[in-house]
């Protein structure tokens, strides 16, 4: 199934999305160059920077999926090493009597699961199977400065992290047939991409920033009993509601859980004028029994410490420019954390992209022309074969991307406030008990169809408002129908009063005339 062999592919951006996209065009025989701007992360000299420190995701089925088809056979297996099923969200909050309490609400009634991930280690991972592959070459300490997509030329400066001014920054022009930009939400090919395609872009910040906190393993742990080292569940993605802001765990390997808060921007400023004072009672006030997890100290230095960071979203289209490069991952669609899908979807742009690219590369193979033609029209004819695969993948793609960023957006409502909503739970239950007992339906939730399933994004939207506006209507009909029978019930009873009365008549002409001058 290779494409051309020996076409150049050039990766820029050596994050998961990035390593997973080196790796395919490799499996299809390309010569593949990947270009990081960082060094390589699993040299532990290296700083992590931002969110690229050693934060821990939720992997599911569409990012499952993606490694699956990527052709190598061991990678699965070296990243489901370290990874821990979480079967649902663990709730915590505080009873109106002022008790601590848990509820566990499982995220899918068939059993299934998400995982928590390390992202560095996932990473790292990919970078080992890239690393052993003979036609791919990894360049680190290079960022990407410079494109020209018509002539397939792109200039990258080396940063050698030298102090000294004068010997910094050397350029180096490179040339590629086919450029994958997976340089993140702040893409230099996406920059550089715009001057040549004519591309919507849209990006918001939303008034929340996240700091990143640690709860420690427990220091006394059995040796029969793995999981003693954890002092929360480990099989679940803890949330501390607050309606307008929120705190949650995510479980290690080693015990620990890498927790997160959302917080508004105007609720930081308040807490950074007086951390000491004003954290430890606002956690105790908020998120009940994070203090006893992270001692109060703790709690302040992590949270001066750690950066407070800023959430963007970004919406584009396309996503292409002729048959020279493609963006995919955060560089085409950067979202807020809120569904757990940003790199599952990125993930899975790659797993699209390349099934795009192989559709075409079987359909020219199979044109009777192609036969015998020379080498200078085959390439012609491949690069006008990878134009048409990337404009599908661009129509295919965009709606699907600006789906899950709605969809991400939406779910942070769920997530800090929804969650203890009982319409909210009452649709759950019944979409639940529905997939159960009426298989054939096809009925699932929209955080089934999105965590567990491999459906478009924008169809998921679909079939869930669908399924929303049919059980609005069931429910309408559940109760409004019975009203509708009492009331003809009884205006039946005043018709026949009205010939000859008796007492349980009157008794009901009564009822009725209350219930009439409610209504009116
Ligand atoms: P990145 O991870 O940003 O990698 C881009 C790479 O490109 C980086 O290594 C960068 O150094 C490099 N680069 C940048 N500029 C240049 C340049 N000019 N030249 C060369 N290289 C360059 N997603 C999930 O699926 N599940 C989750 O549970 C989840 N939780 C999250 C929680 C938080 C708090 C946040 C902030 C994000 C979360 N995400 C989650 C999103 C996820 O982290 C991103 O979607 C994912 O990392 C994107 O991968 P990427 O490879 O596209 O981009």
């Amino acid at each position: 199934m290779a494409e051309t062999p020996g076409q150049k592919t050039v990766v820029v951006g050596a994050g998961p999305v990035g390593s997973l996209a080196a790796l395919y065009a490799a499996q299809r025989g390309d010569d593949v160059e990947v270009y990081e701007l960082r060094n390589d992360l699993r040299d532990p000299s290296t700083t992590p920077l931002n969110f690229t420190r050693s934060i821990n995701l939720a992997l599911s089925e569409r990012g499952i999926h993606a490694l699956k088809n990527s052709g190598s056979d061991a990678l699965l297996d070296h990243v489901f090493d370290a990874t821990i099923p979480m079967r649902g969200r663990m709730i915590h909050g505080r009873t109106p009597t002022g008790d601590l309490y848990e509820e566990a609400q499982d995220y899918d009634i068939h059993g299934r699961t998400i995982f928590a991930i390390d992202r560095a280690g996932l990473n790292s991972r990919l970078l080992d199977v890239l690393e052993q592959l003979p036609n791919v070459k990894l360049f680190f300490n290079h960022k990407l400065t410079g494109a020209d997509f018509r002539k397939c030329k792109a200039w990258f400066e080396i940063q050698d992290g030298s102090s000294n001014k004068n010997d910094r920054a050397r350029e180096v022009e490179i040339d590629f047939d086919f450029m994958i930009g997976a340089d993140g939400a702040h893409s230099a090919v996406r920059h550089h991409l715009m001057k040549y395609a004519r591309m919507d872009y849209k990006q918001e910040y939303i008034d929340t920033l996240w700091c990143e906190f640690r709860i420690e393993p427990k220091a006394d742990v059995s040796p029969v009993d793995p999981v003693s080292k954890f002092v929360i569940s480990p099989n679940h993605l803890h949330i501390w509601p607050g309606r307008v802001f929120m705190f949650i765990a995510i479980p290690s390997d080693d015990g620990s859980f890498t927790c997160t808060l959302f917080l508004p921007s105007a609720e930081f400023a308040h807490l950074e004028t007086q951390p000491d004072q004003l954290l430890p009672e606002f956690f105790d006030r908020h998120f009940p029994g994070v203090t006893s997890h992270i001692a109060p100290k703790d709690l302040i230095s992590q949270f001066t410490q750690n950066p407070h960071l800023p959430l963007i979203s970004i919406n584009c289209k396309p996503h292409h420019f002729q048959a020279s490069a493609v963006i995919v991952g955060d560089a085409a669609h950067a979202m807020v954390p809120f569904y757990g899908q940003g790199m599952n979807a990125g993930l899975e742009d790659v797993r699209v992209l390349f099934s795009i690219l192989d559709k075409h590369a079987i359909q020219e193979t199979n044109q009777p022309d192609s036969e015998g033609s020379d080498n200078g029209s085959t390439a012609v004819a491949s690069v006008a074969k990878r134009g048409l695969a990337l404009a599908e993948y661009s129509a295919l793609r965009v709606p699907d991307a600006f789906a899950i960023n709605d969809l991400a957006l939406q779910n942070y409502i769920e997530m800090r406030a929804s969650v203890l909503s009982p319409s909210y739970r009452l649709r759950k239950y019944l979409e639940e008990r529905l997939s159960v007992h009426v298989p054939w339906l096809g009925w699932q939730t929209k955080y089934a169809r999105v965590s567990f399933g491999n459906e478009r994004y924008s169809e998921v939207v679909e079939k869930s408002e669908f399924q929303g506006r049919v059980l609005l209507g069931g429910l309408v009909g559940a109760v409004g129908l019975p009203v509708l029978t009492g009331l003809i019930v009884l205006l039946r009873w005043r018709l026949a009063g009205a010939r000859g009365s008796n007492v349980l008549g009157t008794q009901l002409r009564g009822l009725f005339g209350w219930v009439a001058s409610i209504w009116r």
